[in-house]
């Protein structure tokens, strides 16, 4: 028996499972299952992106200034409350890391996303789940969930994979309701398509508020930067200087750097992205609600596609399968008789929702 053990806790890590991409005896795959961008990235982005490799042989900026400039324009934020992670997760690594350990506790909700409960015990802290409200995060349910040992509480808005949105004058109830020793980090991997109508700024008057609010951001969803991983958040200078202790110099690769920063300078086409996700999210509900599937209103580029239970969402997903069609099982996020879809361009929307209209056929047949 080997006497090297891990720290206490690491092996409760439950293996985070990623959406899969290939399917058995499927050479071409349709894969909804990641909410990756259908259109890939801004043509700006690979061209930068080729434009540094040449220069692969020098480090990178360890303050990644230039990136950090970028984003502080775009969404008119003070550049130096901003840090840059591999992904958000790193981001939300940062602050389990530095804010959390052994006998505290970090609050997340009961469809959260899957990375709060393996950060949190990464830390050695104890991950505790709060229930929503028919997949609605409820801020009342966080509240009681608050002993003397919580520390930080992850708010997903809008959720994954619920795709629904708690209203703003909740999420500054609950800013306003915490101990101010409690961080609350409103994690916003979706926040870019939000529908306009609603009023959503993402987090960022509640964290020029409360010095105990963070927001975090990713390059890996409406910018269809997924496999770069590049991701920021947004708090308090003290808390920056803090997460900027634990972030190692060279994070970010100067590929990375560069092409995450021209991905975020073009925003025509980031324009162009939303307004189609916009598109072929309703048209791709409407079709479902006709043939019996409902959905939630989504402010995500995905839906959640709701079946009579565990057993019709596990044999439509296998007709979908049939047809190399890929979405996402949501069992593992507590709602088994669901599917979660991440909305194609027109012909992915198409396909699936053909595939999902047969099944209902040919299940009534
Ligand atoms: C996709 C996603 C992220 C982003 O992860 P990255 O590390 O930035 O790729 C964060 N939170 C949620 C809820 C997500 O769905």
């Amino acid at each position: 028996m080997t006497q090297i053990t891990p720290q206490p806790g690491i092996m409760d890590i439950a293996l985070y499972q990623a959406g899969k991409s290939h399917v058995a005896g499927q050479a071409r795959v349709l894969k909804l299952s990641a909410n990756e961008n259908p259109f890939g990235p801004s043509p700006k982005a690979i061209a930068a992106a080729q434009a540094a490799a040449p220069d692969l042989h020098r480090y990178p900026s360890t303050d990644h200034a230039s990136l950090r400039a970028a984003i502080a324009e775009v969404h008119g934020l003070d550049p130096d409350r901003l840090i840059c992670g591999v992904g958000s997760d790193e981001v939300l690594q940062f602050l389990t890391q530095s804010y959390t350990g052994p006998g505290d506790e970090v609050i997340y909700t009961e469809h959260g996303f899957s990375m709060y409960p393996i950060l949190a015990r990464q830390a050695g802290a104890t991950p505790v789940c709060v229930p929503e409200t028919e997949r609605q995060v409820d801020v009342d349910q966080i509240l009681n969930g608050v002993t003397d040992r919580t520390r930080l509480v992850f708010l997903t808005n809008p959720g994954n994979p619920t795709s629904t949105l708690l209203p703003e004058s909740e999420v500054a109830r609950l800013a306003e309701s915490l101990p101010k020793h409690i961080l609350l980090v409103i994690d916003g991997a979706y926040a870019e398509f939000v529908r306009p109508e609603v009023s959503f700024d993402g987090g960022v008057a509640l964290v020029n508020k409360h010095p105990n609010v963070v927001m975090t951001r990713t390059f890996s969803k409406a910018y269809g930067l997924g496999g770069l991983r590049v991701g920021w958040g947004y708090a308090a200078r003290d808390i920056i200087d803090v997460l900027n202790r634990v972030r190692q110099p060279f994070n970010l690769s100067n590929l990375s750097l560069a092409t995450a920063e021209a991905a975020m300078r073009d925003r025509e086409y980031l324009t162009f992205c939303v307004a189609e996700n916009a598109k072929w999210r309703d048209w791709l509900v409407t079709e479902l609600a006709a043939v019996g599937v409902p959905c939630d209103q989504s402010q995500t580029n995905f839906i959640l596609a709701r079946f009579a239970d565990q057993d019709e969402a596990e044999a439509c997903d296998a007709l979908l399968q049939s047809r190399g069609i890929i979405v996402r099982k949501v069992a593992g996020y507590g709602i088994p008789e669901a599917l979660r879809i991440t909305v194609g361009d027109e012909e992915g929307s198409r396909a699936v929702a053909a595939g999902i209209k047969d099944f209902k056929e040919g299940a009534r047949a």
